[in-house]
């Protein structure tokens, strides 16, 4: 039994939309302007084949059309809520990913847009749940912002069944890139940090320098060993910020940490990079990442 949608059922509509056992009594123009396929649809539609009442209760027949594959009406009368003027529905958690099947399915590119913005905004809150939507609606962006946080906890969200709803690229891609940091922090004591170092003009002693560089290095690599096996890793960013803690004062000191450490850690680990949203910040962290191609 189909019934007349409680919100939006209105009288001076020029289109019935059925989904599900609800009834939308819409107007062409607005919904055409909203998604190209409703646009081609209404062009198709054929009139009513029952009696239809508008609220005055005088008959009017105008053309309908049914929306196969949805298994709800509330998803679209939420989009409706969206999309009309008089009516608000935040996007949110709760309903972001059937926002974004229903505007993928039917075009509505503002519906998208703003679903889009919202994940841009809030993905730090759920980084695998954004990357996961990320991943399925080709947003460039956003899945490589989530990915930067997903790493910093990836035995956890590797064990979350919404993992395995991840594309099969995409979950390699994440194994292989951890599995590549995990071994890169095993074999931390291959790194001569200072080879290949050509000290400054100012420096007293290379020699001595040197070796003051590679005691506190040796410590720093303590701190981030896991042979034997202290479990759990730790995060990417902050095994960047122990190496990356200031080595003294000096012009010297500085030019290593700019040239050759960047350089030995970015050959060693790959490249770490902050937060699009916080790459102005002056203590940035920065993190591992993979990219969608
Ligand atoms: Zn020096």
């Amino acid at each position: 039994m189909t019934q007349n949608s409680r919100i939006h059922y209105y009288s001076d509509g020029d289109i019935l939309i059925i989904v599900n056992d609800t009834r939308f009594r819409l107007h062409r123009n607005i919904m055409g302007l909203a998604s190209k396929i409703f646009q081609d649809m209404f062009n198709c539609a054929t009139p009513s084949p029952q009696n239809d009442y508008n609220n005055n209760g005088i008959y009017d027949k105008i053309p309908e059309v049914t929306l196969e594959g949805e298994s709800t009406a509330l998803t679209f009368e939420d989009v409706i809520s969206f999309i009309y003027p008089n009516t608000f529905i935040p996007i949110g958690w709760n309903n972001v990913s059937e926002f974004l099947r229903i505007a993928d399915k039917y075009m509505m590119d503002s519906v998208l847009s703003a679903s889009k913005t919202f994940l841009e905004r809030e993905f730090r809150k759920k980084p695998l749940y954004a990357l996961y939507l990320a991943d399925r609606y080709l947003f460039r962006e956003i899945y490589k912002e989530s990915t930067k946080l997903v790493f910093e906890k990836f035995p956890d969200y590797k064990r979350l069944s919404l993992f395995q709803e991840l594309s099969i690229i995409t979950r390699s891609k994440l194994i292989n890139q951890y599995t590549k940091y995990t071994n890169a922090l095993q074999k931390l004591s291959k790194i001569d940090f200072t080879s290949g170092y050509l000290h400054c003009t100012e420096c007293s002693s290379n020699l001595n320098h040197n070796n003051e560089i590679n005691e506190k290095f040796s410590e720093r690599v303590r701190q981030v060993q896991v042979l034997p096996l202290p479990l759990p890793l730790p995060p990417p960013s902050l095994t960047r910020k122990i190496f990356f803690q200031s080595i003294g004062n000096n012009i010297c000191d500085s030019q290593f940490m700019v040239h050759q450490l960047s350089r030995k850690f970015n050959k060693h680990f790959g490249k770490f990079e902050p937060l699009e949203c916080k790459k102005y910040y002056k203590d940035a962290k920065f993190y591992l990442f993979i990219e969608l191609e």
